[in-house]
């Protein structure tokens, strides 16, 4: 099954071809970054009009590269939601002028579970699994029993993992997107600065980051009225330590106590080296479960991961119909 993904929902317009679910034949992504930046951060009217100039250029581009014709093409996977609804129905009004031309089956997929699936381009599936998914605006604990099956067992309560980055770098005047250069001075610094851990309720595998957020910023203010300087690498060392320590910690806790066989780390967030690193040492000390983390290509948003997991749900059986909306605020669990 040769399928086509389309992804469109926020500043990376993007196609590829992927085999079986398995094996990437294409994967093309063109990045509005340098568009977004002087404004510090996604400008919806501006990501629209960039996916209109870039989706066909995209697609054709996925198609050469991956020297296969739409006679190839068994399903057409785009994301459906959730995202900006203006850059998300670029991508549905082409998959849907693709489908209807071409007469080829038609699938939406959810961007979360595109994030998840694109670890099945580097390994198969092993069930019970659980998916952390850590991205620019989601942050949450998913179960899967099955494929095409999503749990959500824990989610933020307030800002994502990539926001708080973000956030964080804005007001340490770094660019836009501020994930890698936090992560960048993070390695450069010491967690020399106390800051506090969102544990929440004992029991509970939700998360929150504002609180976090808005001691970095007073720790900031603070050190300014007193005149002194703080150094940059330290305090992105020690906001990374306070975001990976409860990252890890709820991410083993709940794996134990599921019993699953098989993590897997998903979302923009997933790149960040020092939460690869803590997850990578925790997991070596737990027995039986698996964990994968995706090569860094494939943690940002790109359309192999659509086409993956589109894969999954054309070979049980579901298909999109051609009047197919975008729907920015998409759950998962449906
Ligand atoms: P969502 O997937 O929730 O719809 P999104 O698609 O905008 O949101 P992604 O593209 O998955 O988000 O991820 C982008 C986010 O990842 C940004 O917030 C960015 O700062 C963050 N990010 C990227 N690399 C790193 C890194 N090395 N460390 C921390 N954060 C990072
Ligand atoms: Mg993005
Ligand atoms: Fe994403």
């Amino acid at each position: 099954i040769v399928v086509l993904g389309i992804e469109t929902s926020c500043d990376e317009t993007a196609a590829a071809v992927v085999r079986d679910g398995k094996e990437i034949l294409s994967n093309v992504v063109a990045s509005q970054i340098e568009s977004h930046r002087r404004f510090g951060g996604v400008v919806p009217e501006l990501a629209s009009r960039h996916h209109v100039e870039q989706i066909t250029i995209v697609i054709e581009e996925a198609m050469k590269q991956a020297a296969v014709t739409f006679e190839d093409i068994d399903a057409v996977a785009v994301t459906e939601g959730p995202g900006l609804v203006g850059a998300l129905l670029v991508g549905v009004n082409a998959a849907k002028a693709l489908a209807f031309s071409r007469n080829i089956p038609l699938v939406g997929v959810h961007h979360i579970a595109g994030h998840i699936y694109a670890n099945r381009l580097i390994t198969d599936f092993t069930f019970p699994l659980l998916s952390l998914v850590v991205s620019g605006g989601h942050t949450e604990l998913v179960y899967m029993e099955k494929h095409g099956s999503f749990k959500v067992i824990g989610e933020t309560r307030d800002d994502a993992a990539g926001e708080a980055y973000d956030k964080v770098a804005r007001t340490l005047n770094l660019p836009y997107p501020g994930g890698p250069h936090i992560d960048r001075l993070a390695q450069e610094g010491t967690a020399t600065i106390d800051l506090p851990r969102a544990w929440l309720e004992e029991d509970s595998y939700d998360f929150s980051f504002s609180g976090l957020k808005s001691a970095v910023i007073n720790t900031l203010h603070n050190a300014e009225q007193r005149g002194e300087k703080i150094s940059p690498e330290n305090l992105a060392a020690s906001f990374q330590a306070s975001v990976v320590e409860v990252l890890t910690e709820k991410t083993i806790r709940a794996a134990k106590e599921l019993g699953v066989k098989q993590v897997l780390l998903a979302g923009g967030v997933a790149a960040n080296k020092g939460l690869r690193k803590s997850l990578e040492s925790a997991f070596e000390r737990i027995e039986h479960v698996d964990l994968v983390i995706p090569p860094l290509y494939l943690c940002t948003d790109n359309a192999a991961m659509i086409a993956a997991a589109g894969t999954v749900l054309f070979e049980v059986g579901i298909r999109g119909a051609l009047d197919m909306n975008a729907h920015p605020g998409l759950d998962i669990e449906k």
